[in-house]
């Protein structure tokens, strides 16, 4: 039974469909929508429509970027022989809040799952590839602990060896299953310092 009006109903429904919202909290946005001023709804419309016309990927790593090049690529201060891989930019954002690396990153968007249907060629691996024909050093894995993560990692590790490129992967310690943007900087920090070569 519909209890509400089909306007807020699709709103609701709109809300539900967006990552960690469930029905409640749907509920709670939309009729808080349907309460703000108009020139404030306005505002989040057009900021969420410009966010998804002006961002793309950034042509050397892959992070979301409203440039052609993200400002860490196009950065002079940061050490380009140095690539960490990580799997969306939320990732890097961790990282980066850290402050304490130096190196430049690429970002997969997504991990290797065979068991939801997600192979090599779903994620920014060719890219990454790519990258490797430039002068780099080192390759520094940084996927999830998770099982996707884990076989991501082995999989890039297996393709790159050959090359000669140091690979390394970040320290355990990373809580298994964990989303690195949920963990703490000091503990980034120690998996990164504690990289070992694999
Ligand atoms: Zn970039």
């Amino acid at each position: 039974m519909n209890y509400y009006s089909d306007a807020i109903t699709n709103l609701i429904e709109e809300f539900s469909h967006l990552p960690g919202i469930g029905a409640k909290s749907a509920q709670k946005l939309a009729f808080h929508v349907v309460n703000m001023p108009e020139d404030q709804v306005q505002k989040l419309a057009d900021t969420i429509v410009s966010a998804k016309k002006n961002i793309h990927y950034c042509k050397e790593c892959c992070t979301l970027t409203d440039q052609e090049i993200c400002p860490i690529c196009s950065s002079q201060k940061r050490d380009h022989s140095i690539i960490m891989v990580v799997e969306n930019t939320r990732d890097l954002a961790a990282y980066e809040k850290t402050g304490k690396y130096n190196g430049v990153y690429h970002v997969l968007h997504g991990a290797i799952s065979p068991m939801l249907g997600v192979g090599p060629n779903d994620i920014r691996l060719k890219e990454l590839m790519a990258r490797l024909q430039k002068d780099v050093k080192e390759l520094i894995l940084a996927t999830n602990s998770s099982l996707e993560g884990e076989t991501t990692a082995m999989y890039i590790s297996k393709l790159v060896k050959p090359t000669g490129i140091k690979v390394s992967k970040i320290a355990s310690g990373v809580p298994v299953g964990g989303d690195l943007e949920y963990i703490d900087e000091v503990t980034l920090l120690r998996a990164l310092e504690g990289r070992t070569e694999i």
